[in-house]
């Protein structure tokens, strides 16, 4: 017989808060209403806050985040477009795996696993092609397998000191919602998130955010991929007056309701800063237990996953089996190259300090049982330090 809780400290899906819970379990609707609109309108509007996308607009998909990296290419590119792109783990590899599939020309520049989009490599590239003719730069804002957070902004920069028209393609499935994002400021085309990370809801719908010119992309009078569920035509047909083109997964529409406001009620840099403070207590916890993470240097530091490399002779894969099967945790595990030789905490969503000195303290009891030698409370301690409220010390009043 189990009691409490499980612990879910894998980087998506995360845990849904209660108010979200309570806001899906409502009776099955009429998705063809005239009441739709009043719960859909105000959340394409509300999404493009998150997004930071005022002159644009945001597609809501049935489909994980999988559907709209495939909804962003199709319905702008063609068979035989070139595109730059990187990869530098098991997310990045999976993009560019997905464009090569739908027959894009890709130049794919691979990166350690460790560090992020090569911005260095990429304006070699841009300043090579005087002929412009690259018409899309992707970029994995936070690669989830590394706990990798990479630089948007550097590449807009990069576009525009050689006037390079190439759109921006940003996968931000584990950032958006989590960490800074600024599509008009930083000039991003086509940004992919999904609900099962920082927007709090289970897996199963996914957010394109488009830029006008992206949406003009669309529309011109180029060749573009065929399309059939993921056509903006048919969206934008619908969309407008609150409805969708196919059965639209309303329920999850009453949670997205309420995800949205608790962002907003905290405040989106609000929720940015939890994440950074978060992630330093875990990154510091980590330190504490004479770990390493997998990201070669802190500006590489993801503020929304800590991977983390078990000492030599640890199998990864031991760890989270143990967290699993003796302390009701589940931890993300170490993909594709990294199989055994990390495990990584989550630490985006609805969380809080106690959470993450949990997840460190059951790392470290998992750790220690899978043969590794660190101190137990070591991690812990560090992250306490950090995390302790001194507010009260200056004035001496606790
Ligand atoms: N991109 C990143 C960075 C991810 O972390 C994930 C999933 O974890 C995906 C894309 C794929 O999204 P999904 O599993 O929702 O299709």
């Amino acid at each position: 017989m189990k009691h409490g809780i499980r612990h879910l400290f894998i980087p998506g899906p995360t845990n849904v808060p209660e108010r979200v819970r309570r806001a899906l379990n409502v009776p099955m609707e009429d998705q063809r209403s005239p009441d739709l609109p009043a719960l859909t309108l105000p959340l394409f509007r509300d999404l493009k806050k998150v997004f930071r996308n005022e002159d644009g607009r945001v597609f809501m998909y049935p489909s994980s985040g999988t559907g709209a990296w495939e909804a962003a290419i199709q319905n702008t590119l063609a068979r035989g477009d070139k595109v730059l792109m990187s990869r530098f783990g098991q997310f990045s590899h999976l993009w560019v795996d997905m464009a090569i599939r739908l027959g894009l020309d890709v130049t794919a520049i691979d990166v350690e696993w460790g560090a992020g989009v090569p911005l260095d490599d990429y304006e070699r590239v841009i300043a090579a092609d005087k002929a412009h003719e690259i018409r899309a730069v992707f970029a994995t804002q936070n690669e989830t397998a590394t706990g990798v957070a990479s630089d948007i902004a550097g590449v807009r920069k990069l576009l525009d000191a050689h006037s390079h028209p190439a759109m921006i393609f940003v996968d931000g499935v584990s950032s958006i919602a989590s960490i800074d994002f600024r599509q008009d400021e930083w000039g991003v085309d086509l940004a992919v998130a999904g609900s099962q990370k920082g927007f709090m809801l289970p897996a199963g719908l996914s957010f394109l955010s488009v830029s006008e010119k992206a949406l003009a992309a669309h529309r011109d009078n180029r060749p573009k991929m065929e399309r059939c569920y993921f056509s903006f035509a048919d969206m934008l047909a619908t969309n407008d007056q609150g409805y969708f083109p196919y059965t639209p997964p309303t329920q999850f529409f009453h949670g997205l309701r309420v995800a949205l406001d608790m962002l907003f009620e905290e405040g989106l840099d609000d929720v940015f800063a939890r994440h950074h403070r978060l992630a330093e207590g875990v990154r510091r916890g980590v330190a504490g237990m004479g770990l390493k993470l997998q990201a070669v240097a802190p500006r590489w530091h993801s503020d929304t996953v800590s991977a983390i490399r078990v000492p030599e002779g640890v199998d990864a894969n031991a760890v989270l089996k143990i967290a699993y099967e003796r302390y009701e945790t589940s931890f993300g595990s170490g993909l594709a190259q990294l199989s055994g030789k990390v495990f990584r905490i989550g630490h985006l969503g609805d969380l809080n300090a106690g959470m993450c000195l949990t997840a460190l303290s059951i790392a470290e009891m998992a750790l220690v049982d899978a043969g590794a030698r660190i101190d137990l409370g070591s991690g812990v301690a560090a992250a306490q330090d950090y995390y302790r409220d001194r507010s009260g010390e200056a004035t001496g009043s606790r």
